[in-house]
């Protein structure tokens, strides 16, 4: 689509995938790398192998554009530069931002996600150094969205209820929010809301694969500039570790409550389309109200915000399905 702004370090919505290696269980099971990057990094293509009628085998190939493709040898810290660095001072200037990383269970969202807020902490704290920032502080929250209800994971999975103040800010009831000043008690809080994350009832770790986890860091501005709970909010960095796209397919198993879940999920990664959708098209009305988790993220569609999207592909014959359709619907949030 159209996009508005044609600096893509400015615009407002990035759309970025990255392919992760092909790994040793699908080498074993020879399985093949099926996406190429070509284009000054800007493009990839899924060869997508299939058979005719009379059997005989043939490759169709898919080709996508997205504002970056990265390859499977670039490293975390690159992702940062390329996707959160950039964002990271408009949060000082009253700026919502929002990353995303989407893709199916395995393809390396949690991998991609988890260095990213420790980064930007890293380089929020350099910046709160400036004295124009004194009595700013940085707050830390985590939480969780599984079936369609809210989680503390910093908290005892303490459940959660969401109100609305009337001035477009998104207030969640209770949520513990932590104050930070340095990087190594960030990378804590990460660890322990990962390990407190859903589990469901089979104890599979697997489960963590149906909720949407969210960390947000929020810039506040205090008048005397203790972390007391008087601050101000000036600006919000989100970082959503996304459920497995694949799990919104989930919708005719024979298990109710996975059937529950698959539908909530499926609901909720379309809503956030159309959302990022409706941005993109600077369009009047954004349906938030279409999933709990674009409720949740309100306040960062709205006014000055930034969105990157990044889309997380495995790159093995067994997954083309899966690659396929991540790929299209980053396609269609551009
Ligand atoms: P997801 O959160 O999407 O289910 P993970 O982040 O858990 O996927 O990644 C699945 C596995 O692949 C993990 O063992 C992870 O360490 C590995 N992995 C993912 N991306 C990369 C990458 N870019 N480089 C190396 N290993 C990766
Ligand atoms: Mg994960």
């Amino acid at each position: 689509g159209e996009r508005n702004s044609g600096n893509s370090s400015m615009a407002r919505i990035k759309v970025v995938v990255r392919k992760r290696p092909i790994n040793k269980k699908e080498m074993a099971r020879k399985e093949e790398d099926i996406v190429t990057i070509e284009g000054g990094n800007c493009s990839l293509t899924v060869h997508e192998p299939k058979l005719k009628v009379d059997l005989t085998a043939y490759v169709e190939k898919h080709e996508f554009v997205f504002d970056a493709v990265l390859n499977d040898v670039v490293t975390n810290d690159e992702v940062y530069r390329i996707t959160v660095e950039p964002i990271v001072p408009c949060i000082f200037e009253r700026t919502k931002a929002t990353c995303f990383a989407y893709g199916q269970t395995g393809s390396g969202k949690t991998y991609t996600m988890q260095p990213l807020p420790i980064r930007a902490v890293e380089d929020m704290c350099q910046i709160l150094k400036q004295p124009r920032y004194d009595g700013y502080l940085l707050w830390l929250s985590f939480f969780e969205i599984y079936g369609g209800k809210l989680y503390d994971l910093l908290n005892d999975r303490k459940k959660l209820c969401m109100r609305e103040d009337g001035k477009q800010q998104v207030c969640i009831v209770g949520l513990k929010e932590y104050h930070v000043c340095e990087v190594p008690i960030v990378k804590e809080y990460i660890d322990k809301g990962n390990a407190a994350r859903s589990t469901g009832s089979t104890g599979a770790n697997e489960e963590s694969s149906r909720s949407h986890a969210i960390l947000q860091i929020v810039v506040k501005k205090h008048k005397d500039g203790k972390p007391n709970l008087q601050g101000k909010i000036v600006g919000k960095f989100s970082f959503i570790d996304l459920a497995g796209s694949e799990r919104g397919a989930d919708t005719t198993d024979n298990d109710r409550q996975t059937r529950i879940e698959g539908a909530e999920i499926n609901k909720s990664l379309l809503a956030l389309k159309e959302c990022i959708r409706a941005l993109d098209h600077d369009q009047g009305h954004i349906p938030f109200r279409g999933s709990k988790l674009t409720e949740v993220l309100r306040d960062s569609f709205m006014g000055d915000s930034r969105t990157v999207m990044i889309a997380n592909i495995s790159p093995n014959t067994g997954s083309c399905e899966h690659t396929l359709n991540t790929l299209r619907y980053a396609d269609r949030v551009k």
